[in-house]
């Protein structure tokens, strides 16, 4: 039987994100006739973000933080608290509703989607310590048990670094690791090397916003085969220990007045089918196993072509194009394989679910993902165990709003002991 839930409190505060932008916090505490728990999370923000997301509701019109400031939605979160404490509710399906009829406008844009996610997370977490269960078994029942395989952004480009590459992530995957623990050593190993080769060969080695290298390239094409050599340097086989994987975040580059892709910083104009001939080609070269956002939010018919041409044989994930939005997962899964997964692009936890069932439905394959703007909270490690996600993207091993996530993932690891699965090459099996 499901126990009614008081709420007691619920309060928002504001805190410094990664790249010291401020953004929110909330706590939630809840009664359930036996005892009293509080549950707090906070929400992360994107830099390249899609135009289909919910609000992120900002100060724009004061000058604090740039126009930055979340004043607004912290008077959101007490607005929330005055309708909803004194009030019991006893599924997190019912919680968020009360959340979305409150804010009652179609992107979350009258309270804020960075405003509502904390207060949906925030409860989630209270309820699962009534339950004494950890987060991720409150979430997916005590069969979770499959821990992800990481996407490590160890290059970073695009807008989420100051150098002359264009694509937006480079991601190493371990799928031939026997173990996550496993999986993170190798890859803490080759991104060590990777520092020692590009430092060597006369490279930056300082970081972009997800904790990854950001050197000026030649070409966008030598970050794989950086990686390539620091695989293999580090005594891994590329193909069968790591795969590689891109973000392009090619929504950033569309140039709607002539209808053409424009990379921003080579200052070169591709077509949609010159981009397609770029992605087939490099994954004719590398063990590229998946490219995110190899279209624009709006390219139909680009996806479309690119699905026809490479989705036999790699992953196409949809990040700005879903922005985990049920509605436009329904519309558009048949252009893609897989889906990215970012709570604070729908708003809601029960939402953020409900498109997992979509997209499953449908054949995408969830990936649980991070934002570029981070804190410490690691809820997406156990939403990734909760829902068998067969894959998360958390940054670099390195920094610690990143290593948040994975460190969580070690933890729940060490908790399943010998139940706990890795999904490794499974994840990116094409099928
Ligand atoms: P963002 O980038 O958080 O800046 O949107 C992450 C991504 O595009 O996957
Ligand atoms: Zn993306």
């Amino acid at each position: 039987m499901l126990k009614s839930l008081f709420v007691r409190d619920i309060h928002g505060s504001m805190l410094l994100d990664s790249r010291g932008n401020p953004t929110v916090r909330a706590s939630v505490t809840l009664d359930d006739d036996d005892y009293v728990a509080t549950g707090i999370a906070s929400t992360p923000s994107g830099a390249s973000t899609g135009k289909y997301e919910a609000h992120e509701l900002r100060d724009s019109s004061l000058p604090a933080y740039g126009g930055k400031g979340v004043t607004q939605a912290l008077a959101s979160i007490r607005e929330i608290e005055e309708a909803l404490v004194g009030t019991t509710y006893s599924t997190q399906a019912a919680w968020d509703k009360f959340l979305c009829e409150l804010d009652g406008s179609d992107q979350k844009s009258r309270l804020g989607a960075n405003a509502i996610l904390p207060v949906s997370l925030a409860a989630a977490r209270a309820a699962a310590s009534l339950t004494d269960l950890p987060l991720y078994q409150y979430l997916g029942g005590v069969g979770s048990q499959t821990l992800p395989v990481p996407m490590l952004n160890v290059i970073n480009g695009g807008a989420h670094a100051r150098n002359n590459v264009d694509i937006q992530e480079f991601m190493l995957l371990p799928v031939g690791a026997p173990s996550f623990s496993e999986a993170l050593r190798w890859s803490a190993e080759v991104y060590h090397t990777l520092k020692s080769i590009l430092s060597t060969q006369g490279f930056a080695t300082g970081v972009g916003d997800e904790g990854g290298f950001a050197p000026n390239l030649k070409r966008d094409e030598d970050a794989l085969k950086l990686l390539v050599s620091a695989i293999e340097s580090a005594g891994f086989s590329p193909g069968y220990d790591f795969m590689l994987a891109i973000d392009a975040a090619v929504s950033e580059w569309y140039d709607h007045s002539e209808g053409v892709y424009m990379l921003p910083k080579a200052k070169k104009s591709m077509t949609r089918e010159q981009l397609v001939r770029w992605w087939k080609s490099l994954t004719e070269k590398y063990p590229l196993i998946s490219i995110e956002d190899g279209m624009g939010e709006d390219d139909h018919e680009g996806w479309a072509h690119l699905k026809r041409t490479l989705g036999s044989r790699i992953l196409l994930v949809g990040d700005d194009y879903f922005v985990t939005n049920p509605e436009r997962i329904e519309k558009y899964a048949a252009n893609a394989t897989a889906l990215l997964v970012k709570p604070n692009q729908i708003g809601t936890l029960s939402e953020t679910l409900e498109a997992i069932r979509a997209g499953r439905e449908r054949g995408l394959r969830p990936i649980i993902s991070h934002r570029s703007g981070e804190t410490s909270d690691d809820f997406i490690a156990d939403l990734a165990v909760a829902v068998s996600a067969p894959l998360i993207k958390a940054g670099a091993p390195a920094r610690s709003e990143r290593t948040a996530k994975y460190n969580r993932l070690l933890a729940i690891e060490e908790e399943l002991a010998s139940e706990a699965k890795y999904c490794g090459a499974n994840a990116v099996k094409i099928r």
